[in-house]
Parts: C-alpha cells; structure tokens; sequence
C-alpha cells in the first residue's frame, strides 16, 4: 500500500495542563490523521516565556500517552527554533512586506482597537518597535473541512498584525505558519477558536510563498457557565486512572460511534476501534461551538 501523505498535528502552549478542551482538538486531530493513514506529530509551542508554566509541557505529553494518543517522531518545541524565525522575519523584511510600528496600546486602543497602518511608511528602527506585515493582498475567508465557507470580518482580516512582539518575542501566527510548513502538515485540525486568526496565518503563507495547508475547525467544549474551557478560565486538568472513560466522553463529544461495550477493550483497542470507525461528517458543524455540562460529564462515568 502507498504511504499516505497526509500529516497533521497538535500543537498545544504548555500555559497550563490539558483539560477536556484540549483533548478534543488533540483526538480529533489524531482520528483524523490515523483514519487517513498519515502522521500525527505534536508540537510544543512555547515561544512565550512569560505564560509558560512550570512543568507543564512535560505534563502535557505524559498526559497524550497516558490517553494512548502516541505521535510519530520526535516533538518539536519552539523554544527551539528561532533561527527559523529569524530567517523568515529577515525575508519578510528584504521584501519589504513588514515594517516597525511604535505605536503605544493606548493609541490602537484610542482608536477602536483595530491598528490603521499609522507607522507603514514612517521608516522607524527596531529600539522598542514591534514588527507588523503590511497586508498587500488580505485573505477574508478560507475553506474549512467542516464548517464550509468561512468570512472574517473584513477589518480584521485586512490589519496589519504583529508578527515580533515590542518585547522581542516571535508572535503565534509567524510561528505557526513557519512550523507547520518545516513539519510537512497537510491539515491543520484544532478548536474553532482558532478561526479568526486563520486569514491571517493563510495571509503568511501567500506572502512567504509556502503551499497553505486544509484546515478543519472543531467544535469547542463549553464549561456550564457557556464559556470555552481554557486554561485562562481554570478549566481542571484531565485526570489521571482510567483514561477510556474520558476518551468515550469526548468521543460523544465529536458524535462518534461508540463500540457496544467499551468496558471491555483496553485502551489500544479503544482507540484503534475510534480509528476505524472514525466519521468526519458526524462533527457536530452547525454550530461552530458545541456545549458539554461541565467535566464531571465524564466524572460520573467514572465515578
Ligand atoms: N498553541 C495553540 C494553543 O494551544 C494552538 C495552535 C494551533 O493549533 O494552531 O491554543
Ligand atoms: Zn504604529
């Protein structure tokens, strides 16, 4: 048989441990590249020091195998590629397509929140200057595998954004975009929180010159309250014992089908059964966010 040429990944900031959320997008993103026979490679993405915590991209993993969702090769950390960064950064700015902006928050903020282009042709140096990209040619809306036709608001999509921080630290849709174009990925597959930023990040490929890669947006899981588990708003970690209940959680989650008794397949074959039986279409896609109770949906399984 031909080898598949399809590589996905998961590519989570080690800000926090995974909590149910993140095991959403990392299992939809692995049935979706096993299903296919492809690579599913994971990333850290820790180029952001200052929200870093402590242990946690090494928890992070220790979790991934723990759920069985094993990835091929070595993980890449961000942390370790900034000569990448660098090099696409000097590129961009040979070609004249990024300049430095100086402008304070409170300007941007003064003026409605969205930046105007105020530093393009004012020719500052790098003391204390962000790094933005001129948007020659802005992209205002992409195919997603799930959710069809996406727009982004017009305004948005055409902002010259920051691709280096003031601070001097690499900005997530640069690095994003050089990462998944050195990995080889075919499709990126991960929260729909991530759609807004996608014009931008299909912006950079255009003006790198790089292939854009699929995209396919999975529904969000939603804390009682209606809003998204995150890190930010102390979602709990995923806990440790037996995993397969969780994975079945999330799994119905995704609308999968489940097998008739779970209870009795370990962990392998729970997984390589999801693999199998993997259906794209039964993704929730209307609504771009799905809402689960609150965590302990999974709890009472294993309580
Ligand atoms: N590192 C990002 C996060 O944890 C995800 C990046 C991506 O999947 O493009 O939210
Ligand atoms: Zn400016």
């Amino acid at each position: 048989m031909q080898k598949s040429h399809y590589v996905g990944r998961f590519a989570p900031s080690p800000s926090g441990d995974l909590h149910f959320g993140s095991l959403i997008a990392a299992l939809g993103s692995y049935l979706q590249a096993r299903a296919r026979c492809g690579q599913w490679l994971v990333r850290i993405e820790d180029i952001d020091p200052p929200r870093e915590v402590a242990g946690a991209a090494s928890r992070i993993l220790s979790a991934l195998e723990h759920y069985g969702l094993f990835w091929d090769g070595q993980v890449i950390y961000q942390s370790q590629r900034h000569d990448a960064y660098r090099a696409a950064l000097d590129l961009l700015q040979q070609q004249g397509l990024c300049y430095y902006c100086t402008c304070p928050r409170s300007r941007i903020q003064h003026i409605g929140g969205l930046y105007d282009g105020h530093c393009r042709d004012l020719h500052f140096g790098p003391q204390g200057a962000a790094i933005r990209l001129r948007q020659f040619a802005p992209v205002y809306a992409f195919h997603d595998g799930l959710q069809g036709e996406l727009r982004t608001d017009p305004a948005l999509a055409s902002e010259d954004f920051i691709i280096r921080r003031r601070d001097g630290l690499f900005a997530y849709n640069l690095v994003v975009v050089i990462d998944d174009h050195f990995q080889g990925v075919t499709e990126i597959v991960r929260g729909a929180d991530l759609i807004a930023p996608t014009v931008r990040q299909i912006a950079l490929y255009h003006q790198l010159q790089l292939p854009v890669p699929s995209y396919l947006h999975l529904p969000l899981a939603l804390g009682a309250n209606g809003i998204k588990l995150s890190k930010q708003n102390h979602a709990p970690a995923l806990p440790g014992g037996d995993p397969r209940p969780v994975l079945v959680a999330a799994l119905k989650f995704l609308c999968q089908p489940l097998p008739e008794s779970w209870q009795d397949l370990d962990l392998s074959l729970l997984l390589s059964w999801a693999v199998a039986h993997w259906k794209r279409e039964n993704v929730p896609s209307q609504d771009a966010i799905a809402l689960v109770k609150n965590t302990s949906a999974f709890s009472k399984e294993l309580g």
